[in-house]
């Protein structure tokens, strides 16, 4: 077997974000990953002759990815041009009742009391404040700590910080939390969907999650040619550092010597030795034996009626009338909760969903309209249970006539072409991401525990690292990202310390 120093199972945005970090040290680093491009998540999909981001939309915190390169030797702004949104999101109901939100903080709150009234509007400064307090005490403490617990959390915070720590009151929920801010059902849906961003549901997603809202404050950004250059401008970096990044790889099985790691088997049957391998994958992948048996031991089991939130996604390329889209669209369905209580109580597609709409083509300014076919990508929450149920073809079309429907409802048509439409399932999300039933987000984050009971970096067995959005400190690309910066330091700090 060759010797390779660090192998990373995977090249999304964690995975490459760990090999950077590795072999910007001097580190040997491989990645390995079984689909044909990087980025994992951050794929995109071609509709006849169009590229169309089929994942994250969102790109946020951009300052962690300014590390990242600088800390690499280089420039973000030299791999990647980013353009900030000043409409961060278009809301809808109905087609009377729509608000956007925007980057300029006071024209917000001037929305929101032209939609909703002054009280809501003194409510969302409010709430605003809060959630830049949660997230500047957790920051520091809870999201760029390693190992998440709550007594280390509450050790680091200081006396100082404590008494932030019990303002955030991480036993309420999300929901009725937002219900001290806002009288207004539709601005606890607005508010209450960033639970959504890691897949959970606002009523049972503890308060603190609001923090997400300041995050979204602090700048949305669009990326230039589509999300998927920031996958693309990783890798090069890595390669740039001398990573060798293989694709078409899967590895199948974790090679384990003497309790620790010695490298992997790949579904070829090839073995590769190494040092210290870094997975990328699901952890669920580890804990249901599909990375070897041995491998299983490396954390507690993961239940899967813990997984977070699936999605069923469409792709398509097709003309559009009746609404003005911005770059970000959300049409809220009237009965939020009868959406989760679905997804989550009963497993099956939401009868009154919220519809998330990117129009990939339009402008940063939410402003102009376009002649001919744009390219969009439509979200609608799903069952994580891809593995166990796939949905039939009648299931489906139902699902989307309810889709297009609720569109049209909210004064959006749109000229579809199931010639020009690509649609992922959970069931296609399970295999492309292996052990997950489709959860996009790994656990879900409900009750106040979750957070501290995601996986941390390290494993219980000596020498293998997890990285990406299902571990600490949480999905999302930035958080992401993070995790794969945690990685690589809990792994420079073994060797070190051996
Ligand atoms: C539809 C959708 C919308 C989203 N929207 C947003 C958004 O707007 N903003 C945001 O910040 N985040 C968003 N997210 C979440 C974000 O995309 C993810 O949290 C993040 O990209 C996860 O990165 P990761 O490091 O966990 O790697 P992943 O993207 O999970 O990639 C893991 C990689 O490992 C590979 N792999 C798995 N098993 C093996 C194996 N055995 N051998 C080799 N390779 C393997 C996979 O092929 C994959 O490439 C969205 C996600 C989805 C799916």
């Amino acid at each position: 077997m060759p010797d390779q120093r660090v192998i990373v199972i995977g090249a999304g945005v964690g995975g490459l974000v760990t090999a950077v970090q590795l072999a910007a040290r001097g580190l040997q680093v491989q990645v390995l990953e079984r689909a044909e491009a990087p980025g994992g998540k951050m794929r995109e999909v071609a509709v006849g002759p169009h590229r169309i981001d089929a994942g994250p939309t969102v790109f946020t915190m951009r300052w962690i990815f300014e590390d990242i390169f600088e800390q690499a030797g280089a420039r973000l702004d030299e791999h990647l041009e980013l353009e900030p949104l000043s409409i961060i999101a278009r809301h809808a109901w109905s087609e009377q009742e729509r608000l956007d939100l925007h980057a300029d903080h006071e024209r917000s709150v001037e929305a929101i009391g032209d939609f909703a009234g002054a009280a809501e509007a003194r409510g969302y400064r409010a709430f605003c404040e809060r959630a830049r307090t949660i997230y500047t005490t957790l920051d520091p403490t809870f999201i760029r700590a390693s190992r998440p617990s709550l007594l280390g959390l509450m050790g680091r915070c200081g006396l100082s910080g404590l008494g932030n720590l019990r303002g955030i009151r991480p036993y309420d929920s999300l929901w009725d939390m937002l219900g001290t801010y806002f009288k207004d059902e539709r601005l606890r849906q607005l508010f209450g969907r960033y639970s959504t961003y890691c897949g959970s549901s606002p009523f049972m997603a503890p308060a603190t999650l609001m923090l997400i809202a300041h995050v979204e404050q602090e700048g949305v950004w669009s990326v230039v040619g589509g999300m998927h250059k920031v996958a693309q401008a990783l890798a090069q970096l890595a390669e740039g550092l001398g990573v060798t990044i293989e694709y078409g790889r899967e590895v199948t099985q974790i090679l384990t010597r003497s309790g620790g790691v010695r490298g992997v088997q790949l579904a070829d049957g090839e073995q590769i030795a190494a040092e210290a391998l870094v997975v990328n994958a699901d952890p669920a992948a580890l804990t249901s034996g599909r990375l070897g048996a041995e491998a299983r031991r490396a954390l507690p089991p993961l239940a899967p009626e813990r997984r977070s939130l699936s999605a069923l996604t469409w792709c398509l390329s097709a003309e559009t009338e009746g609404f003005p889209l911005a770059r970000h669209n959300v049409f809220f369905g009237r009965d939020y909760a009868s959406e989760f209580a679905d997804v989550f109580g009963q497993g099956r597609l939401p009868r009154d969903g919220t519809v998330y709409v990117c129009a990939q083509d339009r402008g940063t300014d939410g402003t102009g309209s376009l002649n001919g076919p744009e390219r969009l990508f439509l979200l609608l929450n799903a069952p994580p249970r891809g593995d166990r149920h796939d949905f039939d073809a009648v299931e489906i079309e139902q699902c989307e006539q309810r889709v297009f429907s609720h569109l049209e409802h909210c004064g959006l048509r749109v000229q579809r072409d199931p010639e020009q439409t690509v649609m992922t399932t959970p069931a296609e999300f399970d295999q492309r991401f292996p052990a997950t039933g489709g959860a996009l987000y790994g656990q879900a984050t409900h009750g106040w525990k979750a957070s501290f009971s995601r996986p941390a970096s390290r494993t219980k067995i000596p020498g293998l690292y997890l990285a990406g959005g299902s571990t600490h400190p949480g999905a999302g690309i930035p958080m992401a990202a993070m995790s794969g910066r945690l990685a690589a330091e809990a792994l420079l700090a073994d060797r070190r310390s051996t």
